[in-house]
């Protein structure tokens, strides 16, 4: 079939790899210059930074399956590490090489920072979830599914995870996604909790191979290229004139009305869309002189509004470079770049003795990073109701919240339907 991907995001390239990979005649359209949407890279100061930190599990199975079909070996790309949840001064939990779920038993039996009772709350609450296979009734919210809990174990270990896993505030995001990942981080096995941290700009660790890959399939990829019109016929579809068998639609949910808004059998999809929130992550650089390295790849940091640093000398061989990573809302959004710098460095400091002064910073917000994982958010299906026209994104129903892993299962989701459609 000659098919269109609307968008180069990591679930539109998912989408094409796949399809690429059974035969189809692909193109694959993108408004930016640059492939990966939300989640790419960009030269500064003749650094490849990326325009969000970004953190992989070891759970992310159809990511890391992709990205060794096209070729990458996880060991170039990525740093894989147990899980360590470090925040100096208040939490220290290391999961030791024992099988799942024990691993996280002896981290939590030996967890530095809770006390016994909390230690003990912790590990019956999670034996509780285990049982009830991390299900809900209904959802409600993650506060909610932790209400029983003391109170220095939401606030240290819960509401971080929260934050870190859904992008969304504990008090609003659904305990059901956070449940969903606990179940494949945690419940299967150990090295599902791994944290993978990228050795390379995001660009490089899938976009640019995907393209590659489906390039070399006979696909096209069009980057700068802005899909601006689409009609639905009974036997294809019309974008800019030209007729495909089939489209993906793999752009971001604000961004979908601008291409769908005169489609009925979109209306459902658009209709969930409108109801979304959406919350910002911002990522700030702070570079040090080449020496400078932190304790570890990455740490938890307390006191202000970023949670967590990560040390690119030591990850991507950018010396000396910090980024920190500040999700969901905060008093930061209404500073200027270069006090949330200001503020940032001086959270490290707090954290570490005889800190360098900074050379340079650059702050980067994304103020529509990810949806707000609300509970009870109705997600739109990867099937709509024309035959012939399918949407990919990390937004789509599924376990996930909005991350790399949501974005891929979509777009193998979609592939997967779009050839069963026409068999
Ligand atoms: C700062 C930040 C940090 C994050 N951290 C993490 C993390 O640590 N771990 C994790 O798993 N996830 C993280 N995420 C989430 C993750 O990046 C996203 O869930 C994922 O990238 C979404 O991919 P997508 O393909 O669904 O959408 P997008 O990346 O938004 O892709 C949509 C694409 O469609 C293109 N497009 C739109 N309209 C058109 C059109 N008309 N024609 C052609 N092209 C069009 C856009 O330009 C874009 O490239 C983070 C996100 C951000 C922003």
């Amino acid at each position: 079939m000659k098919i269109a991907v609307i968008g180069a995001g990591w679930a539109g390239l998912a989408a094409a790899v796949e399809l690429a990979a059974q035969g189809h005649q692909l193109t694959v359209l993108e408004a930016s210059p640059h492939l990966g949407g939300r989640a790419r890279g960009f030269e500064h100061k003749d650094l490849l930074l990326d325009n969000g930190q970004h953190i992989l599990l070891g759970a992310y199975r159809q990511t890391l399956r992709l990205m060794k079909l096209i070729g990458l070996k996880e060991a170039d790309i990525l740093l894989r590490l147990p899980l360590t949840l470090e925040t100096p001064g208040h939490l220290k939990l290391n999961t030791p090489a024992l099988p799942a779920p024990l691993h996280l038993l002896a981290g939590l039996i030996s967890a530095q920072g809770l006390s016994l009772y909390e230690r003990l709350a912790t590990l019956g609450f999670f034996a509780k979830l285990r049982v009830r296979n991390f299900k809900l009734v209904q959802d409600q919210t993650v506060a909610e599914l932790l209400s029983k809990q003391p109170a220095r174990t939401v606030k240290l270990l819960w509401e971080p995870l929260c934050i870190a896993a859904l992008n969304t505030p504990a008090s609003i995001a659904s305990a059901q996604v956070f449940l969903n990942v606990l179940r494949d981080s945690f419940s299967h096995n150990r090295a599902d909790s791994d944290m993978l941290l990228p050795r390379h700009d995001l660009s490089a660790l899938f976009p640019q191979a995907a393209a590659r890959y489906v390039t070399e399939h006979g696909g096209n990829i069009l980057s700068g290229t802005t899909a601006k019109s689409l009609h639905l016929q009974h036997n294809g579809v019309v974008i800019d004139g030209e007729h495909f068998d089939k489209v993906v639609c793999a752009v971001a949910p604000h961004q979908l009305a601008a291409l769908l808004q005169e489609i009925p059998e979109a209306a459902t999809a658009l209709h969930m869309v409108s109801k979304f929130s959406y919350q910002p992550i911002a990522t700030v650089y702070l570079q040090y002189p080449s020496t400078f390295t932190l304790p570890s790849p990455m740490l938890g940091l307390n006191g202000g509004d970023a949670q967590w640093v990560f040390d690119r000398g030591t990850l991507c061989g950018q010396h000396g470079l910090i980024a920190a990573s500040i999700s969901t809302v905060g008093e930061y959004q209404k500073q200027s770049h270069d006090q949330v710098a200001i503020a940032v460095h001086q959270q490290l400091q707090a954290l570490i003795s005889n800190l360098p002064a900074l050379q340079w910073h650059q702050v980067i917000v994304e103020k529509r990073a990810t949806f707000a994982c609300v509970a009870g958010l109705q997600r739109p299906a990867n099937l709509t109701a024309h035959p012939h026209l399918f949407l990919a994104g990390d937004y789509t129903a599924g376990d996930y919240p909005a991350t790399l892993e949501g974005a891929v299962r979509s777009g193998n989701n979609c592939a997967r339907l779009l050839c069963k459609s026409s068999a």
